[in-house]
């Protein structure tokens, strides 16, 4: 067996579901230990940092016999949670797939970049440069380990081994969450004289998200992640059948574009309240930004994207550049001055009750790593 595919296998077997999704959730300990230990077989040089209480990344480094750049590949170590799976932490090969929760997203991608990076120190080594390897953990919930990777390790450039369907993803979209609370006036259901209806006033503020959403899709599209938008995520409130509500809330999800500011979102709602104030002086709401991350694009002068571009060539694909709908943690590289782009195996159902990654697809992103080294470093 091909040493990627024994190592995915082995990765799909330990549970490493994100503790801050799933509560109880074991998280990255056992399998950072499986990681590091493959790497120090593989010869390369491993350190472990504990992010926060029994999650670490995993770090490993092949140095160079002469100068030259240094090249990152970054993968999380984290899977969203199981619910509806039957077997998910056994792996299971059929049809050129491999199945199990994580093999996709991202797996797959982590045994590609980890078998490149023991490939090259096999055979023969690094000529030039510096490989950094990095396991990160949390990405699925707020990417704690791609912060704190990208605070003590630097690079010129970096892979992140994302599920792309080996398309060369050059930026993606950012995303930011807003919470809006209007408030009402509680009163006795038969004295509407007395009353202000939270929820009945939250449906003014819903009609003006939608419509702004239609707005938002209907703009020229950015030529690699298309258009932003939003959609109403959570509404709650209300007490009592024969009561006025006295309070609405409501959390919202709007997706941003690399030419537009994370704080797009907290602006667009403050200005859809400050209309409907207008409107109706005894309207009252507010709108608290509650976590946001920006999107990504890779600066044009980066000659990362034409350097993958030819290395999957030479491993036999047919390159083809796009952009990444979902955010991810080449945003934290990127913005923190590491250059990045997403390249990673094809498959489906990722986050969903049946997921797969393509085989093949796991030897081509490992191949056209390892020829990438020799062509960046
Ligand atoms: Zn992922």
């Amino acid at each position: 067996m091909d040493p990627a595919i024994r190592l995915l296998r082995e990765l799909v077997a330990v549970n490493s579901v994100n503790p801050t999704l799933v509560r109880g959730a074991p998280g990255e300990r056992e399998i950072a230990d499986v990681i590091a230990a493959e790497m120090r077989r593989g010869g390369l040089d491993v350190s472990i940092e504990t992010v926060t209480h029994g999650r670490p990344n995993v770090v490993g480094v092949l140095e160079g016999r002469a100068a030259g750049r240094t090249l990152m590949f970054c993968g999380h170590t984290d899977t969203v949670g199981v619910t509806g799976m039957v077997d998910p932490f056994t792996p299971v090969e059929r049809d050129g797939r491999l199945y199990g929760r994580g093999a996709q997203d991202m797996k797959g991608g982590v045994a590609a970049m980890i078998s490149a990076a023991t490939a090259v120190a096999q055979r023969g080594g690094l000529e030039a440069g510096r490989l950094v390897v990095a396991a990160v953990v949390d990405e699925e919930h707020s990417s704690i380990g791609a912060d704190a990777l990208v605070k003590s390790w630097r690079a010129d450039a970096a892979v992140v081994t994302e599920p792309t369907d080996l398309q060369i993803a050059v930026g993606h979209k950012g995303f930011a969450w807003v919470e809006i609370a209007v408030h009402g006036k509680a009163a006795h259901g038969s004295r509407p004289a007395d009353g202000q209806d939270a929820i009945l006033r939250l449906g003014r503020v819903l009609a003006r998200l939608e419509a702004l959403d239609r707005a938002l899709q209907a703009r020229p599209p950015h030529p690699l992640v298309g258009t932003g938008s939003l959609h109403a995520s959570i509404i709650e409130g209300g007490h009592e059948l024969s009561s006025y509500p006295d309070r609405a809330t409501l959390q919202m999800e709007r997706r941003t574009l690399p030419t537009e500011d994370e704080s797009a979102a907290i602006h667009e709602v403050r200005q859809i309240l400050d209309e409907l104030v207008s409107e109706d002086a005894t309207f009252r709401g507010t709108a608290t930004a509650m976590f946001s991350r920006p999107a990504y694009e890779i600066a044009p002068d980066s000659d990362l994207p034409e350097l993958l571009a030819a290395s999957f060539t030479q491993a036999g694909g047919e390159p083809k550049v796009s952009g990444a709908s979902f955010w991810t943690d080449a945003a934290v590289l990127g913005h923190a001055g590491i250059p990045s782009v997403l390249f990673g195996p094809g498959g489906a159902g990722l986050h969903s009750t049946e997921e797969y990654v393509i085989v093949a697809d796991v030897l081509t992103c490992r191949d056209t790593l390892v020829e990438l080294v020799r062509r960046f470093c």
